[in-house]
């Protein structure tokens, strides 16, 4: 199901998924500088504000109370100061409105991390009554763990994309995959698996693509997750999560947000909104360096196999034909560091790292192997970059 070309065979693409603005939409690129800061200018502001109260004073406790009786009825806190910070954070708000904005989502809600967005729409669902989930693998290795342990009381199906909806079951209540997947970079079909799910919500953990490369709402999917620690941040500086959907799952998300408490901090949240403004570019840049890395990674001889997107991106993995341990300890400029995302290079071995928590036997299965690294590309010089691999290969044969 490793739906990734060989770089050899693949002609890759290095140019990103182009977003013409519609009659009514703008430019992604406009939109990240823009989403989340139309009020600006009526508030006598040029950057957003950064809001840090736990708590809003009210003289009116009768207003209080309907408020927020509405709010955990409905999800929606009405006009007004946001009560205590657990129900909401005018800065998050902004994050959100431009991640929504930029994913061609109606809604988004952000959380604590990426780990915290997964278990709230989780939460939903099993409070819904529909706790067995459908997914394919690889996903990210502590998604994976979630589900397979069942720590929340999920139940979990793994199958082939081609198997989703042989597996959809009466108590089904969501469909969950990566594409590109962590860390294989497997791809799949988004719109066949959307419509594979029926009226069971797909959600494409859309993390390593963003939405520069990839909108999945206009694929099929109803919730579109990310880690928003990795691209969006950017920097490696930020833990973050974030759910984008239409408003109608977003206020179940509220509501579960506030009653179990995995809100995004407002610090981390005037950051990811700040991120943003520059993940076009960012993504760009790192994309095209990626790009270049993977050819002369599929030409060498000490790499066995380069996986490497078909929508392009700045990960890129790939298998060496000695010990993948060498290769991180040989790096110098590349940072050896679980993550990704950041403005620096990173490079890590999925199967003592970022998959560890996965049983071996499953991981082997999904193609991640004691001899696949992954790589996170960032903004350096692509010949700074190809020097210390190329020095870290040598050490490593
Ligand atoms: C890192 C990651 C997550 C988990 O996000 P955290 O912010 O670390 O909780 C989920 N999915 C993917 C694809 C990731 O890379």
């Amino acid at each position: 199901m490793d739906s990734t070309r060989d770089i050899e065979a693949s002609g890759h693409r290095d140019t990103l998924a182009d977003h013409r603005p519609g009659p009514a939409r703008r430019a992604l690129t406009t939109e990240a500088v823009h989403a989340g800061r139309e009020d600006l200018a009526g508030l006598g502001l040029h950057a957003p504000p950064l809001d840090l109260s736990t708590t809003y004073p009210s003289y009116d406790s009768r207003t209080e109370a309907a408020r927020i009786d509405a709010f955990a009825a409905t999800g929606v806190l009405d006009e007004g100061p946001p009560v205590y910070a657990r129900l909401g954070n005018p800065t998050v708000g902004r994050f959100e409105t431009g991640l929504a904005r930029l994913e061609g989502a109606e809604s988004a809600v952000a959380f604590a991390s990426g780990m915290a967005a997964l278990s709230a729409v989780l939460l939903v669902r099993i409070a819904a009554g529909l706790r067995h989930v459908v997914a394919v693998r690889p996903l990210y290795g502590c998604s994976d763990h979630l589900l397979t342990a069942g720590l929340l009381g999920s139940e979990v199906t793994w199958v082939d994309p081609a198997g989703v909806a042989a597996a959809i079951r009466p108590d089904t209540g969501l469909v969950l995959v990566e594409s590109p997947a962590n860390p294989t970079l497997a791809e799949l079909d988004l719109r066949a698996v959307a419509h594979a799910c029926g009226t069971v919500p797909l959600l494409v953990d859309n993390t390593f693509a963003t939405p520069v490369l990839q909108r999945p709402v206009e694929s099929g999917a109803r919730l579109v997750l990310h880690s928003a620690t990795k691209y969006l941040g950017g920097h490696g500086d930020v833990l973050g999560g974030v759910v984008a959907c239409d408003e109608e799952f977003a206020r179940s998300l509220r509501q579960v947000r506030f009653a179990t408490g995995g809100v995004l901090h407002p610090l981390a949240g005037y950051l990811l909104h700040r991120g943003l403004a520059t993940l076009p570019v960012r993504m760009r840049a790192a994309a095209a360096t990626a790009a270049e890395l993977a050819r002369r990674l599929a030409a060498d001889p000490r790499v066995s196999r380069v996986h490497y997107p078909r929508i392009g991106g700045a990960m890129v993995s790939f298998e060496v034909t000695g010990e993948a341990h060498e290769v991180i300890a040989g790096v110098r400029l590349i940072t050896p560091a679980v993550s990704l995302g950041s403005v620096d290079t990173l490079i890590q071995h999925p199967a003592s790292i970022s998959h560890r928590v996965v049983a071996e036997g499953d991981r082997r299965a999904a193609g991640v192997g004691e001899k696949l690294l992954r790589m996170s590309v960032g903004l350096e010089d692509v010949e700074d970059l190809w020097g210390d691999l190329d020095a870290a290969l040598g050490a490593a044969v």
